[in-house]
């Protein structure tokens, strides 16, 4: 039965609990579904056993059976423990998120927040087709949910890192409409210091982010700690220049007092010499920052390589001696295609 209202998940409770109303169902029965939904990862109407049988029946000719409005086209697992789906909207447009496991115990969803992506950052695959649209609150959090759902009773979601295809800060109302719910006490419960929001670095962007003072990490990807390599690697910096993405998220921790994280994707040859590490570091002189270095992931359709284990050992340890605080992280998933933006170009739209 083709539903009448809006997605469920695109609904804020209120017009959820007025779209009740108008069809004589009782207001209570939101939070019924609420606790189905976030805490017990059921959505389907006809399996929300405490709801009488008449309700069901209203709701799912309201909303149609599952709450979900996207189709999941594909899952798969990786040797590491990182899983993936690959959703398909009714506009037939596909997102990818991830789940990534490690071993402290932290059950981590990675998730999109555009179709597409205009960014076109050279080692990416989401930004080889372009922007496509913007995704709506619902099939943000349905991607969070769907992750959460692949988790055994009783894990959860610990942590959220808003890291998929698309940036975040050009999609930011329905991006902190979802996560308001992920981190809702009768939602998914997940600590806001628990959720990172990675932007590309628009100063714009982060502006915004500082002026709602939200709770959340940030995370910018700098990849560069010049103009010329970064306008190379990420071509939206010839609009702004790194000064300008570092002032912004020293307002950002000025405003939060939350420490910000900088991505530095390292490829072989392009930004990984020992001249580039003490560039970076004294740009970051002084900050109260931590470097995330990544050695990079290669996409089959770019040229750009992994850098050799050396370099990245150099490159981490000049930062260290100049005192930056310095994490490696090495991409989880290779073997199911979890760099970003690779699943859904494996499975285009024919
Ligand atoms: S890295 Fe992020 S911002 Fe850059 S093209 Fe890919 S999805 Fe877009």
């Amino acid at each position: 039965m083709p539903a009448a209202h809006a997605p469920f998940l695109d609904l804020p409770t209120e017009e959820f609990r007025e779209i009740l109303r108008e069809n004589r169902i009782p207001g209570y029965r939101a939070g019924q579904v609420r606790r189905w939904v976030f805490a017990r990862k059921t959505f389907a109407f006809d399996e929300m056993t405490d709801i009488s049988k008449s309700d069901r029946a209203k709701l799912s000719g309201l909303f149609g059976n599952t709450l979900f409005s996207g189709k999941l086209v594909t899952q798969t697992g990786s040797e590491d423990g990182t899983q993936k789906i690959l959703l398909e909207w009714p506009d037939r447009h596909r997102v990818e998120s991830v789940l990534l496991r490690d071993d402290r115990g932290h059950r981590t969803g990675c998730i999109s927040t555009q179709v597409g992506c205009a960014m076109g950052c050279r080692f990416c695959a989401s930004g080889l087709d372009g922007f496509v649209r913007n995704l709506s609150r619902g099939e943000i959090l349905e991607q969070i949910l769907r992750l959460n759902a692949l988790l055994p009773d009783p894990q959860r979601l610990t942590h959220l890192v808003i890291m998929g295809t698309g940036e975040p800060t050009l999609n930011l109302d329905a991006l902190l409409a979802a996560l308001a719910e992920a981190t809702a006490a009768d939602g998914l419960d997940i600590g806001n210091r628990r959720v990172t929001i990675s932007t590309v670095g628009i100063p714009a962007g982060i502006d915004k982010m500082t002026a709602a003072d939200l709770p959340y990490k940030l995370a910018v990807s700098l990849h560069a700690a010049d103009d010329a390599t970064r306008n190379k690697i990420i071509p939206q910096n010839q609009h702004c220049g790194i000064r300008a993405v570092l002032a912004a998220a020293d307002r950002y921790f000025a405003q939060t007092g939350r420490r910000v994280t900088f991505e530095y994707i390292l490829i072989a040859g392009v930004n990984d010499s020992g001249a580039d590490a003490l560039r970076l570091a004294k740009l970051l002189d002084r900050k109260t920052a931590i470097v995330n270095v990544i050695p990079y992931n290669p996409v089959p359709e770019l040229e750009w390589k992994s850098p050799a284990p050396r370099a990245v050992e150099s490159f981490v340890r000049a930062l260290t001696q100049a005192g930056i605080q310095v994490k490696v992280r090495f991409r989880k998933g290779d073997d199911i295609n979890a760099a970003c933006g690779q699943l859904r170009r494996s499975y285009r739209i024919s």
